[in-house]
């Protein structure tokens, strides 16, 4: 199956969808440029959904529908992210001549998510050119994935007609996630009460002082084998010679497991709220005492997939089709799948081979993408 893709085309497609700038909220060019390649197919239907009024977006996510022509299959959808994180604007796409794409190193390539993108389109080409028989399928682009997942969080559920799909956001090849921690922002704030540091030193409760005293009891790192924690801004003060009356601590935890991660944001503000309420007056001079604030909004929720489900028992029996076995694991972060999963939208994420992404030496092979388009073809057709 594999060598009716066409691997120039592929490379070709990708160098397209890399120079197209598409910096979260600015999608709407590049969405145009991916419509354009299947506008003169009739059978294709497309869809906008009205996410763009809360993602602050050019364009909603998009939806492309292929109708499928193997009655014996579920309707299935693959799903990339359009937007590239910065530095991506006027990227220029590299190429070492034997099998490895680049960027000039003053941006990021945009493999991330451009290479899952590049590899859809080339298999959908191929499978209406050669009239393969293949389940009914969706392609679902998401918008401002790079920000906050900002569009996986605001898209409908009943939009889509897959019962269940891919995300092609993962670095390695042949590699399926089926797992993906949940994730809680952590912000604390403390009040305490200024006074000049030289003047009236005892006239002061020190924020920062009260905050370091909270941070040193935290377990912060790897906490157990499922769960990790960090504390990553600290900001307060505003001059050497003033006792700070305020300072606000930002951090994370995340698990992928629900139970721990709760327990651990309830030891978090036992943590600060205790370190606040035995703060005491060494001088008893003051008539007031340092306050408090914790709150611990929802970063992204939980990804679970149980092995026996479709989603996973289909990668499987793609790779058993290619010969080629398949790692299953679970990732350390979160990705639009986290909100597609919790929506009820059983979704697995695929590697796609990108390596050192988020950063000016991102690179991919075209091989890798070869490889991954074959599997997501054999997935689709099989
Ligand atoms: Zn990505």
């Amino acid at each position: 199956m594999g060598s009716l893709l066409n691997t120039k085309r592929l490379s070709r497609i990708f160098i397209s969808l890399c120079e197209i700038d598409s910096p979260a909220r600015s999608e709407q060019k590049l969405a145009q440029h991916i419509l354009s390649f299947f506008q003169q197919t009739k059978s294709v239907e497309f869809y906008e959904d009205d996410s763009a009024s809360v993602t602050g977006s050019d364009t909603g996510n998009i939806i492309i529908r292929f109708p499928g022509n193997n009655p014996h299959r579920d309707p299935i959808f693959f799903n990339c992210h359009l937007d590239v994180i910065s530095p991506c604007i006027g990227v220029k796409v590299g190429w070492d001549g034997k099998d490895t794409f680049f960027s000039n190193g003053e941006t990021v390539l945009g493999a991330d998510d451009k290479a899952g993108i590049a590899i859809l389109l080339e298999v959908l080409l191929t499978t209406l050119e050669n009239n393969l028989q293949y389940a009914p399928v969706e392609l679902l682009f998401t918008t401002c994935e790079e920000i906050g997942l900002l569009g996986a969080k605001a898209f409908s559920p009943s939009s889509l007609r897959g019962y269940y799909g891919y995300a092609l956001d993962s670095t390695g090849v042949d590699n399926v996630i089926t797992g993906a921690p949940a994730a809680n922002y952590i912000i604390a704030e403390i009040q305490g009460k200024a006074s000049h540091a030289g003047l009236h030193p005892n006239n002061g409760i020190n924020a920062i002082q009260l905050a370091s005293k909270a941070i040193t009891k935290l377990p912060l790192g790897q906490l157990d084998d499922q769960s990790t924690a960090n504390i990553g801004i600290i900001s307060g003060g505003t001059a050497t010679n003033i006792i700070p009356d305020f300072v606000q601590i930002k951090g994370e935890i995340r698990s992928h497991s629900l139970t721990r991660l709760h327990r651990y944001l309830d030891q978090f503000k036992s943590v600060f709220f205790d370190t606040v309420t035995s703060w005491q007056d060494p001088h008893y001079l003051l008539d007031s005492r340092p306050t408090m604030s914790f709150q611990s909004p929802e970063q992204y929720p939980l990804m679970s997939l149980p092995e026996n489900s479709e989603v996973i028992q289909l990668a499987k029996t793609a790779g058993i089709t290619l010969s080629r076995p398949l790692h299953f694991g679970r990732a350390g972060g979160g990705s639009d799948a986290n909100f597609l999963n919790h929506k009820g939208i059983p979704t697995a994420i695929l590697g796609i081979g990108m390596d050192h992404v988020h950063s000016t030496s991102e690179q991919i092979r075209l091989s890798d993408m070869s490889r991954t388009a074959e599997l997501v073809l054999s997935i689709l057709t099989s």
